[in-house]
């Protein structure tokens, strides 16, 4: 078990850890507490917003963006710099913050979710100074004309629990980078390392209320950027049940948004495909962040020819995973989030069974001196595709297996359910893992891999698992603005 950082140590020990807005920390009018789930002890207590809370940084974020509008790009991109250079100072800090309110290992953190928020950072920065927000355009009748790209305005940006730092750095980047100012609700379940990321923007010296850091619970605070003027576009990143609600409220109220919601990735694994490299790759998606990543594989159909094989492999790589509090640096999985997600993951477990899947390996709730918190092992389920196991993301380490005879009926279980995020094809014939990838009906299609993220590679979605330009692109940070023609005709 690592030693806390004395950095981590002083910012879990304020009582409690302020929320914040307007260039000020605030201790609001309520607070709550956040656990670790590794042993379900108290992390810290936090300072609560409530919704006239979230109003007043909202007008703060309007006032602000009176002026960061007119900030120029390389502006904007020194300071998104700067925030990348303090982050990389204090790595070690928000990696244990992952670690110990997420529950993932530290590793994991220090080696993905710090360093590729960092990339995120730096990458918009650049991005933002490469565009051409105005164009100008030559039409007959024109003495001059031209699109300006735009930002809106205040962003409202709602966060889930399962990759805080990097979902947030995702999200705000590129909306900063074009020039609005931004308010976040983060989760309430892991709201740390956002407070803290807040700590280091101000250290970067971004001006009072262009960035704000508002934890609370969704209904409250969530719901006044929905319905708050001055919050010109919502970014919700969650379940595809809230995100219904949210693009319910922003369609009532004219509001451009902005979806990215839950999955139920699917993989095909061909009977010409390496199935060593097929069982290691998956093994570590339904292992990665104990399961719970929106566009992992959690649906896998194997062909009848190779499913033997496959599952002695995988299960031969679930054997070898060290699950450990995400404090110990040989952690490979930590436990669930929640008390809450445990109960929904065993709930779907028992649920499955009852439907008739057999369980082939796990299934059982770890508890012992060393892991008392929300520990339970990888599962692999089987059985037909009608099974709520095989049709609803369950968000924990547990995969469901089904059996395909050719590409056409393994295209037909993929595409069986609403979810569009990201499925994956595992084949030795390059044609046909792109015959198949262009099938699979989803934001991304990966080929001999899962979970394959890079700048400049769109990840997007579509039908229930979101709508807008995705991420870590050029097309996310134009979702951040709105086009305006200006035209002058020529005289008569
Ligand atoms: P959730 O939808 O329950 O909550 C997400 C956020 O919405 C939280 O901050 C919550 O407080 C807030 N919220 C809840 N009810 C609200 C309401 N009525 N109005 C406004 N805000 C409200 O999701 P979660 O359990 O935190 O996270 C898990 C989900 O997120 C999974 O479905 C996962 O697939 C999805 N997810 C999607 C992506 C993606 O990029 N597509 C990334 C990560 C997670």
């Amino acid at each position: 078990m690592i030693e806390t950082s004395a950095k981590v140590q002083a910012f879990l020990g304020q009582s409690p850890v302020p929320f914040y807005s307007n260039g000020a920390w605030m201790s609001g009018s309520k607070s709550m507490p956040v656990e670790n789930p590794a042993d379900k002890s108290s992390l810290a207590t936090i300072a609560k917003a409530v919704a006239t809370d979230a109003e007043q940084a909202i007008e703060a974020a309007h006032i602000a963006f009176q002026s960061w509008q007119d900030t120029t790009p390389a502006e904007r991109a020194a300071l998104l710099r700067k925030l990348a250079d303090l982050c990389e100072r204090d790595a070690e800090e928000l990696s244990q913050l992952e670690a110990l309110d997420v529950g993932k290992p530290v590793e994991n953190a220090r080696g993905f979710d710090v360093p590729f928020g960092i990339e995120c950072l730096r990458y918009f920065a650049d991005l933002c100074e490469q565009e051409k927000f105005e164009t100008p355009l030559a039409l007959d009748g024109m003495k001059q004309a031209r699109t300006v790209r735009l930002p809106y305005g205040v962003v409202g940006f709602i966060f889930p629990w399962n990759f805080p730092l990097t979902l947030c750095q995702w999200g705000i980047a590129p909306a900063l980078a074009a020039g609005n100012t931004v308010v976040i609700k983060p989760s309430e379940v892991t709201p740390l390392s956002t407070l803290y990321l807040a700590k280091l923007a101000e250290e970067a010296g971004f001006p009072a209320g262009v960035i704000n850091v508002l934890p609370g619970e969704g209904p409250e605070v969530g719901t006044v950027f929905t319905r708050h003027p001055k919050v010109r576009f919502v970014s919700f990143t969650g379940s595809s049940r809230v995100g219904r609600l949210i693009g319910e409220a922003c369609g009532a109220n004219l509001k451009p948004v902005k979806l990215e919601l839950g999955g139920k990735g699917a993989s095909i694994i061909c009977d010409d495909a390496n199935i060593s490299a097929a069982a290691a790759g998956l093994a570590g998606a339904i292992t990665l962040n104990t399961g719970q990543v929106c566009c992992t594989a959690t649906r896998w159909i194997v062909h009848e020819s190779v499913a033997s094989e496959f599952i002695e492999k995988v299960k031969g790589e679930l054997d070898k995973v060290l699950i450990k509090a995400g404090m110990h640096e040989d952690s490979q999985m930590g436990p669930l989030v929640s008390e809450r997600q445990l109960k929904t993951v065993n709930n779907y477990i028992q649920q499955g069974q009852e439907q008739g899947a057999e369980m082939v390996y796990g299934g059982k709730n770890i508890s012992d001196a060393e892991r008392s918190g929300y520990f339970v092992s990888p599962t692999l389920l089987m059985g037909s595709v009608e099974n709520i196991c095989f049709r609803e993301e369950i968000f924990g380490p547990v995969a469901y297996i089904t059996i395909f005879k050719d590409d056409a009926d393994a295209l037909r279980q993929v595409n069986s359910l609403d979810y569009g995020l990201a499925n994956s094809v595992w084949t030795g014939n390059n044609d046909r893992a792109i015959a198949i990838a262009k099938k699979m009906v989803s934001g991304n299609s990966w080929v001999n891999a899962h979970n394959v993220f890079a700048y400049g590679l769109p990840y997007g979605a579509c039908s229930a698992s979101g709508m807008g330009g995705g991420v870590n692109s050029r097309e996310t940070m134009l979702d951040y603005t709105r086009n305006l023609s200006i035209a002058e005709p020529e005289e008569e």
